[in-house]
């Protein structure tokens, strides 16, 4: 599991994870792409979002927990 994915404690019912440390970096999951729209140039195909934010910054302020689906890109240095 990625080090800023922390389960939480007793939590195994919610599926969500508690925030710690910056959120997930979207530009290396596989979900994220570049919508080269100006306004808003970074989008999550998973969650169907577009914005000016990092996606993962987008989730933890609507829900308050990181998002759970980051799914690092293979290949990556
Ligand atoms: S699934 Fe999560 S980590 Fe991946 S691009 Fe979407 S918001 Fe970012």
């Amino acid at each position: 599991m990625p080090t800023h994915l922390v389960p939480e404690q007793g939590g195994a019912d919610n599926g969500g994870v508690k925030t710690q440390g910056p959120p997930p970096y979207c530009p290396r999951c596989i979900h994220y792409f570049v919508t080269w729209n100006p306004s808003f140039p970074k989008g999550c195909r998973l969650f169907g979002l577009k914005s000016r934010r990092l996606p993962s910054e987008e989730v933890r302020a609507a829900n308050g927990r990181d998002c759970p689906s980051f799914t690092e890109k293979s290949g990556l240095k």
